[in-house]
């Protein structure tokens, strides 16, 4: 469909590095987040001991991996990546756990899909610092115990739901992201194109704010396509009128929504009446995994009042059938 507006990385995609805040304060919006991590750096420096482990969940590209790496900076400790899915077997995560300084940030992407062997030797080492290890097999098998260096594991997942209760339970800072407002992109969008070096108007970024999807990491690639079109088309500048029309011939409408997001609604509205739908059924008919529908088409829905979850399916809200142009057929509850 619409790679465009997916707030996953595209294959291949260079975001670009000096946009990517390196200190909290740098890091626009999620107030309430920011100010708890500053405390909880602070005080974790102070008494020179690892920060508690720590858990960001919420939709792709709202900040987890940046905040994650900013945790380190701060802390003046490495930053080590990896995610769920690379972890096949409990040697990888092993390898990587014994190789860690003191203090150090592990950050471990998709922690929701991890096998669960793997998630077995996760727990010892994020309660005492320790690992077990099965060495040799059958009969001859034998477990050691090896001492790790005190660490902070940061968590990331973009479905809080999947994860299990004991994993759950062992990150001492949960932390959830929420969408950012429009001022806020601005504000990212406004800086994105200072460090580029293309002048900007306030009208211009204003449009690309309000186009991306409430996510900083859409709001940069369409900064960086509608920087495209200012030098090839345009003066250089970045104005209302070249937002505007770059972001409509790539298919985002006036509040971000996209092909897929569209298709979504439309379907919801002339196939179904406005539900309530189930997800499965939605999948089915959109060709959409059900995961992108629940982690990536459906919260900034949702979020903006289009789609309301029911015990009995999806419904269109009355906004979803405004947007669309339509009259919702019988008295909306939402
Ligand atoms: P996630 O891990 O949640 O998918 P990332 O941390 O990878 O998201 O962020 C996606 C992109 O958005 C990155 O290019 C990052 O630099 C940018 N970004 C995220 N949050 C902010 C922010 N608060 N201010 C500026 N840029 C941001």
């Amino acid at each position: 469909p619409d790679p465009m507006l997916r707030p996953e990385p595209l294959e291949g995609e260079a975001e670009d590095r000096a946009l990517r805040p390196q200190l909290l304060a740098d890091f626009v919006g999620q107030a309430e987040a920011r100010a708890n991590l500053r405390v909880f750096i602070e005080s974790a420096r102070m008494r020179g001991k690892a920060m508690d482990h720590t858990l960001f969940h919420g939709p792709p590209g709202l900040g987890k991996t940046t905040l994650a790496q900013i945790m380190a900076r701060e802390l003046g400790v490495n930053f080590k990546m990896t995610s769920g899915p690379v972890l096949a077997r409990a040697g990888d995560l092993a390898a990587i756990l014994t190789n860690l300084e003191a203090r150090d940030v592990l950050f471990i992407d998709e922690i929701h899909r991890m096998n669960p062997a793997v998630e077995e030797i996760l727990y010892p080492a994020m309660e005492d610092f320790e690992l077990d290890l099965v060495i040799g097999e059958g009969p001859a098998a034998r477990t050691v115990r090896i001492e790790l260096q005190p660490f902070t594991l940061v968590g990331a997942t973009t479905r809080l739901g999947l994860l299990t209760t004991p994993l759950r339970d062992r990150f001492g800072i949960p932390t959830r992201l929420q969408f950012y407002t429009v001022e806020e992109l601005d504000l990212i969008v406004t800086r994105g194109a200072r460090l580029m070096g293309i002048p900007s108007e306030p009208e211009g970024t204003r449009e690309i704010a309000r186009r991306a999807r409430g996510t900083p990491r859409i709001a940069g690639r369409l900064l960086r396509r509608v920087i495209d079109f200012a030098l090839v088309e345009g003066d250089g500048r970045l104005t209302r009128e070249i937002a505007d029309s770059s972001l409509t011939r790539l298919g985002v409408d006036h509040i971000g929504l996209d092909g897929a997001d569209r298709r979504y609604l439309t379907l919801m509205a002339e196939h179904y009446g406005g539900g309530p739908v189930g997800v499965e059924t939605l999948s089915a008919a959109l060709s959409e995994s059900r995961d992108a529908i629940e982690e990536v088409i459906e919260p900034y829905l949702m979020q903006q009042g289009l789609v309301a979850r029911t015990p009995r399916g999806r419904m269109l809200a009355r906004l979803g059938w405004r947007h669309l142009g339509l009259e919702a057929p019988r008295p909306q509850e939402s």
